[in-house]
């Protein structure tokens, strides 16, 4: 039996409803120029949240770490222009007095969901948290993550499955959709699913979008990029916003076949 899933407001845009609701943009900001393209392309293309990374977690110490703080001001900027609320991934708890004004959602990396000073604090704020599965946590890791931005007073969790680690090399993370359906029947937190790096192959995205709605996700959070070959951090994932309007006309088709429409905003 599925439970019935708590609905997070964010602007005009509910998770956890019966709608499915779309988060597009770039892995990061790269630019005022670059941000501004990629998030009108993600709006035409018909999502309704903006992401981009102003704090990047690489595995490498070498590779690019986002802009940081002088991104703060781009992405004010550019959620201002496009009217469309912005997810963001946060990296440490200092940066949330900078960030909590510009952002609608912080986000939480897989490298961060065991961090739990930085999931406590989160608690203390009444912005919605986007908590990544981390590739090495059991869902009950998960779920306890969870709790612990619930128990320290905020209740606006959406959890999103973004790949674990296993034996697979083909693809980056191999995503685990079983745990999609089972947080859907086990807990009230709205689910997402983030194809771009579960999989981290731009071929994959369509498919593994298709199934995750059709295994019960209230979400797509997806990479997208005006010139993924240019882009600064995990290009071969990132799609163009016509490739990302076409993987939204097959989503609405399933959704409308198994009751879950790709949400309209008014
Ligand atoms: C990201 O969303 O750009 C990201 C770094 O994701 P993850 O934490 O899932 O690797
Ligand atoms: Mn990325």
């Amino acid at each position: 039996m599925t439970k019935s899933t708590r609905q997070i407001q964010i602007g005009q845009v509910t998770i956890g409803g019966p709608a499915i609701a779309i988060i597009a943009g770039p892995c990061s900001i790269e630019s005022e120029a670059q941000f501004l393209e990629a998030a009108s392309q993600a709006k035409k293309a018909g999502a309704h949240l903006l992401r981009g990374g102003i704090y990047k977690l690489r595995t490498h110490p070498q590779s690019f770490q986002g802009l940081g703080d002088p991104a703060l001001a781009i992405a004010e900027s550019v959620r201002k222009k496009l009217g469309m609320p912005l997810v963001s991934e946060i990296t440490d708890p200092r940066q949330i007095e900078g960030m909590i004004s510009i952002i609608d959602v912080f986000q939480v990396g897989t490298r961060n969901m065991y961090n739990y000073p930085l999931l406590k604090e989160l608690g203390k704020t009444s912005k919605p948290v986007l908590l990544k599965r981390s590739f090495s946590a059991s869902i009950e890791e998960w779920l306890l993550a969870a709790e612990y931005i619930e128990s320290s007073g905020n209740p606006n969790v959406i959890l999103c499955e973004r790949g674990i680690r296993t034996f697979e090399r083909a693809t980056r993370n191999t995503l685990d959709l079983s745990a999609v359906a089972f947080v859907k029947q086990h807990s009230t937190l709205p689910v997402i699913v983030d194809p771009s790096h579960a999989t981290g192959r731009r071929d994959l995205i369509e498919p593994m979008s298709l199934a995750a709605i059709a295994a019960g996700a209230d979400g797509l959070l997806i990479e997208m990029h005006p010139n993924a070959a240019a882009s600064l951090s995990d290009g071969h994932q990132a799609i163009d916003g016509e490739d990302l309007a076409r993987i939204l006309s097959r989503v609405e088709k399933l959704g409308q076949a198994i009751d879950r429409p790709i949400l309209r905003l008014a």
